[in-house]
């Protein structure tokens, strides 16, 4: 019965201590991610097409209307320096 009780403290511990190292993981992998975006103006985004070129083609673009790369709401009807059509970049 004691040993029971021990295997669960110990598994309750380790449970504690890898939410405790997690939380702060998860919350820095955030701010990296946000890190990584660059601003709109930093890659002439704009409201609409360019050469047959949009947000809604490029292969960062998330539906509705983000960007893995590129900060802020984004239009899918618009275009930026880094549009992106190669396979395997999404
Ligand atoms: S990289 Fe540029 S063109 Fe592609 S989805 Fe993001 S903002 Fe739109």
């Amino acid at each position: 019965m004691v040993k029971i009780l021990d295997n669960n403290s110990i598994s309750r511990r380790n449970l504690l201590l890898t939410a405790a190292v997690a939380a702060p993981s998860a919350a820095l992998m955030g701010m990296a991610a946000k890190a990584a975006q660059v601003t709109q103006a930093s890659v002439n985004y704009q409201n609409s097409s360019k050469d047959g070129h949009s947000c809604s083609n490029c292969k960062l673009f998330v539906a509705p209307s983000s960007c893995k790369i590129v900060a802020g709401k984004v239009s899918p009807g618009g275009w930026c320096e880094l549009w992106n059509d190669r396979p395997g970049t999404n």
